[in-house]
């Protein structure tokens, strides 16, 4: 067994999936299909449900038949599930579970009127989400999710539960706010303070601590800024990281190096980045 030559941990929507389509591009799998090949670990650390990861991801790499020692894991809901390609087995962190209140309130907002721009993701275990439909276009989405998630807030925070929202706090009548409404691009989800890139990352190094040798040099590939958050655990490690920013905001300044695909964004520069890598590597 020889020490990997990299490492990747990817976040999905936005570097490997579409934030329009939400869909996978087959040239994307070819290539990861070529890194696993040769030899690097690949850990998806995303929001998105298990469910999503093994439709779009696991399940095509799996049944087009995985290379020899592939290591292949998905980190899901932030960290709170986490499977392995072709082991079929998922494991749920129980304390990570949003309060099934959350899942109603959800679910009332929705017939409330919200549904004209959004739809309840029914794939979650430990968070509770709505999503942009792929039929509105995006700013009527942003307009709508300013109102729900203002609404949400108060719905929960009516309801007992501690919440915060951005820099807003809604505390539970012991003071405290253990779960946090997080808007993205596509989404809103409710989950628990403790999720988030950083456990995801901290997983994603158990699971590959626990099926082979640890590479030295890592990639870690997001669009939003939390997905830094990756790289700052691998970097804090004593790792050599480089984090790749596709996302439309300028790349943040940190100890160590953060690469933009010029020209390209989003699943485009997942695309080539990933690419390049596998023509290197593969
Ligand atoms: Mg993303």
């Amino acid at each position: 067994m020889s020490t990997p030559p990299l490492g990747l941990l990817l976040d999905v929507d936005g570097p490997v999936a579409s934030p329009e389509s939400r869909t996978v591009a087959p040239e994307l799998l070819d290539d990861l299909w070529r890194l696993l090949g040769a030899g690097v670990p690949v850990v998806l650390n995303t929001g998105r449900s298990v469910d999503f990861v093994a439709e779009r991801l696991l399940g095509p790499l799996v049944a087009r038949g995985l290379p020899a020692g592939a290591r292949l894991h998905a980190v899901c809901e932030k960290g709170g599930l986490w499977t392995t390609a072709g082991a079929g087995e998922v494991h749920l962190d129980d304390e990570l579970a949003v309060p099934a209140v959350c899942h109603a309130v959800l679910a009332e907002l929705l017939d409330g009127g919200y549904a004209d721009a959004m739809f309840v993701d029914t794939g979650k275990r430990t968070m509770a989400t709505v999503e942009a439909r792929t039929d509105v276009p995006a700013a009527h989405y942003a307009q709508r999710q300013c109102a729900f998630d203002a609404d949400l807030a108060e719905r929960l925070s009516a309801a007992g539960l501690g919440v915060q929202l951005g820099d807003r706090s809604f505390p539970d009548a012991a003071g405290r706010t253990p779960w946090r409404i997080d808007p993205s691009v596509i989404a809103t989800d409710v989950e628990s303070v403790r999720a988030g890139k950083a456990l995801g990352a901290r997983r994603a190094l158990q699971l590959l601590a626990e099926d082979g040798l640890l590479p030295h040099a890592w990639h870690t590939v997001g669009d939003s800024r939390s997905d830094y958050a990756m790289a700052d655990h691998l970097h804090g490690l004593g790792a050599d990281v480089t984090h790749v920013d596709v996302g439309p905001l300028p790349p943040l300044d940190r100890p160590f190096r953060v690469h933009t695909v010029p020209g390209l964004g989003y699943d485009a520069a997942g695309r080539a980045h990933l690419r390049a890598l596998a023509d290197r590597l593969g």
